[in-house]
């Protein structure tokens, strides 16, 4: 299965910001079995919109949109889909009391120009947006499934993550799983590490194992690709289990485990607690672990 990622957005063609959604979208995509294959960034201007998105019409059956969904006049993206797809837009109701009500939740008045947010194309499905106020929309054109989805990132995350993953699985678009396991060392040089597991990393080996280094870390891939996760996990575990015999200690975490997430829960672990002093490095050492969700039932602070 192929798609491809549209980000709608003149902050990100002229330069101001850097466009962090496509890249996060396609590595979500991939580990569906969906490989992206054209990623285009377009400026918030109608006729642009509307060029950009009948030309991915025309050649991907699944293409995922980030931004333009905000109240303003330059968020586009609902009107330049209802052209694209030929019909009008339409006003829900239920979205509508949704907004209100996110307002209501915070005291706070809601604007008349957020009514935008509650029209959407005819025959478009809502994806709710727990966290602000642009739902997102689900709509077929032709053969081309169109998802869109808002710009902000905590929001676009979010929704992919509980609404949109799930929707793509049930609507067959996923063909197996591509996991990539990471395991991450620290105490030796890359090379070193690659002596001790020469036989796993070689060209050719299956499952492919890969090595990569950042900052002092250095971290091994497992890339699996399988009809399910629980098909991947049987892959992964048994080369998983062969790392951590050969280099013991020096795993200290896996996927997005940094170093100091492993500190802070060995510390919460041992219910020991820990201070900082630290000259050159400013704080960085404390201000890493106060980075960890929880660090402060062990982080006494630093000077
Ligand atoms: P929008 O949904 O277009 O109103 O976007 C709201 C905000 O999300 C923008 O002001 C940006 O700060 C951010 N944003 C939009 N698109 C992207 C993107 N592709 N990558 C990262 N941040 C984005
Ligand atoms: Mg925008």
């Amino acid at each position: 299965m192929k798609a491809e990622i549209i980000a709608i957005g003149s902050e990100l063609t002229c330069g101001q910001n850097l466009d962090t959604n496509s890249p996060w979208l396609a590595l979500k995509l991939g580990e569906l079995g969906i490989t992206t294959v054209f990623h285009t960034t377009v400026a918030d201007n109608l006729e642009d919109n509307i060029a950009v998105f009948r030309l991915a019409a025309s050649r991907s059956p699944l293409v995922m949109m980030t931004g333009g969904l905000g109240p303003t006049q330059d968020d586009l993206t609902r009107e330049a889909l209802a052209r694209v797809a030929g019909v009008d837009l339409v006003f829900h109701e239920d979205a509508w009391r949704q907004i209100q009500e996110r307002f209501a939740r915070r005291n706070r008045p809601c604007p008349e120009s957020n009514r935008v947010q509650a029209f959407f194309p005819c025959g478009a499905e809502i994806i709710a947006n727990p966290f602000g106020t642009a739902p997102g929309i689900w709509l077929k054109v032709g053969d081309t499934i169109f998802v869109a989805l808002p710009g902000v990132p905590s929001e676009m995350r979010a929704m992919f993550d509980q609404e949109v993953r799930p929707k793509l699985v049930a609507a067959g678009l996923s063909s197996g799983v591509f996991v990539q396991r990471k395991l991450n060392t620290f105490g030796l040089g890359e090379s070193q590490i690659e002596e001790k597991l020469a036989d796993l990393t070689r060209r050719g080996h299956e499952p492919e194992v890969g090595i990569t280094a950042s900052d002092g870390t250095i971290s091994l891939r497992i890339f699996v690709r399988a009809p399910s996760m629980d098909d991947a996990r049987l892959v992964w575990e048994p080369v998983e289990r062969t790392i951590r015999e050969r280099l013991g200690d020096l795993v200290f975490g896996v996927d997005d485990e940094e170093l100091q997430d492993a500190v802070v829960r060995l510390l919460k672990q041992h219910h020991r607690t820990v201070a900082t002093a630290e000259s050159a490095t400013a704080g960085l050492v404390a201000h890493r672990l106060a980075l960890v969700p929880g660090a402060s039932q062990c982080l006494i602070g630093g000077i």
